[in-house]
């Protein structure tokens, strides 16, 4: 049974966000895949923020018809996005990431000039970890967030790379080290000494933008640190947490996009005088499929209720790095066998979205933490009595 961990308020939402998608995203995905037409992305991001979706992790903000909205909607969300496009979706996971710690650590000013207008869908954000040096291993930062206490204002100086929504994102969150630490601040575009050198091309989520971000002595207002000095990580890792939840949703999104691709396939296509899914070699890859989304299913939605039901970062890392893991596996997995069932069809673009889903599947399993990276997490808490190491 789909959705079995989930209530019928929260079938009742699946409804609604995906009659939503249908009406404001479906007759702009094909633009977006085949144009990267920023424009349509704004479009349904603007449309999204005005319908109130992207406030559903924020229940003190939320004023739409959920009585508890939270993470489990919001991956609802991003699982019903994925399934038409993945590409879009990702504009809305790095809102949420970015909203995130101006939410929980931002002043009350500074929660107004940004955080306000990225859930209303007016700006988009972004999220600066990533650096030429380091990926995995964010506590090898390079990006130094300094304090000039004669001005009362931040200095930061680096690079970042591969950063979604790069220069067309209004809003920063940059992770970066002071002398106590990782420390997190927020800069605006229309900071002095921001630059965005280039922007990446990418073998798959056409249409999202993705570049570089360099910071040349830029300088933000004091208030403009998120939490305090040196406590960075900790947000890191709240941070991490909800996203990777979300990309199971992603995965998830991904995964049913492909299966149903196939499964109409399977039936339909004659080989040999029969349906296609009448042989053993097909069937037992549509049951394959088929039990990896129940498994991403449940695993993905364990975590976002367990979030929702308040568990805190610590107790959630192991589901969510879980969720992320056995969902954008599935995704690969799953779009690598429709392309297989569909054959010369799976690898043009005359038959629907299976080269696609192919390409795009093939990020999921590296952004928001590698696959690697989430089997140490699980593995972590797997070994209480050793200390396992990347
Ligand atoms: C499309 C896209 C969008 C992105 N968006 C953002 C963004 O918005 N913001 C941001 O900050 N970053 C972003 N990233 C960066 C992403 O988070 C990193 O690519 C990811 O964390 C992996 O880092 P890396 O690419 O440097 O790979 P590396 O860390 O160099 O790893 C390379 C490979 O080695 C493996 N590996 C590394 N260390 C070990 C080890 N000790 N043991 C075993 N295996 C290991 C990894 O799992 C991986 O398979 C994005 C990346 C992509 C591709």
């Amino acid at each position: 049974m789909r959705d079995f961990l989930l209530n019928d308020a929260d079938r009742a939402f699946r409804a609604d966000v995906r009659e939503f998608l249908q009406r404001e995203l479906l007759p702009r995905a094909a633009d977006i895949e085949d144009r990267q037409d920023w424009d349509a992305v704004k479009h349904v991001v603007r449309a999204l923020g005005a319908a109130g979706y992207l406030k559903l992790m924020f229940p003190d903000l939320y004023r739409g018809k959920l009585e508890h909205p939270g993470l489990t909607h919001a991956t609802i969300l991003s699982e019903e996005a994925s399934y038409i496009n993945y590409a879009f979706e990702t504009t809305i996971a790095t809102a949420l990431s970015c909203a995130y710690p101006l939410h929980r650590h931002a002043s009350e000013r500074l929660r107004d000039a940004y955080l306000s207008p990225i859930l209303e869908g007016t700006a988009i954000g972004a999220i600066c970890v990533t650096e030429p040096n380091v990926g995995s291993d964010s506590a090898g930062m390079e990006t130094r967030i300094d304090f000039d206490a004669a001005r009362n204002e931040w200095v930061i100086n680096g690079f970042k790379r591969y950063i979604s929504n790069a220069s067309v994102a209004d809003v920063y969150i940059v992770y970066g080290l002071t002398d106590e630490g990782m420390t997190a601040v927020a800069v605006p575009k229309s900071a002095n000494g921001i630059g965005f050198p280039r922007n990446y091309t990418f073998m798959g989520r056409r249409g999202c933008i993705v570049g570089e971000v360099k910071f040349d002595n830029c300088r933000v207002p004091a208030d403009h640190l998120l939490g305090e000095r040196g406590g960075g990580f900790r947000i890191m890792r709240g941070m991490f947490n909800f996203e990777r939840a979300i990309l199971g949703g992603s995965g998830l999104g991904v995964a049913r996009s492909a299966f149903d691709i196939a499964t109409a396939h399977a039936q339909t296509r004659t080989s040999f005088g029969q349906p296609l899914g009448c042989k053993q070699l097909i069937w037992d890859k549509i049951a394959q499929m088929s039990w990896r989304i129940d498994a991403s299913e449940l695993i993905t939605y364990r975590a976002t209720k367990m979030y929702d039901a308040g568990a805190d970062g610590k107790a959630l890392m192991k589901e969510a790095a879980m969720a992320k893991l056995v969902a954008t596996e599935t995704a690969n997995y799953c779009a690598n066998e429709t392309v297989q069932i569909l054959g010369g069809d799976g690898i043009t673009k005359e038959y629907g979205r299976a080269e696609q889903l192919y390409r795009d599947a093939r990020a999921l399993t590296i952004v928001g933490g590698t696959s690697e990276v989430a089997k140490y997490l699980i593995a972590g808490r797997d070994l209480p009595d050793i200390r396992i190491t990347l």
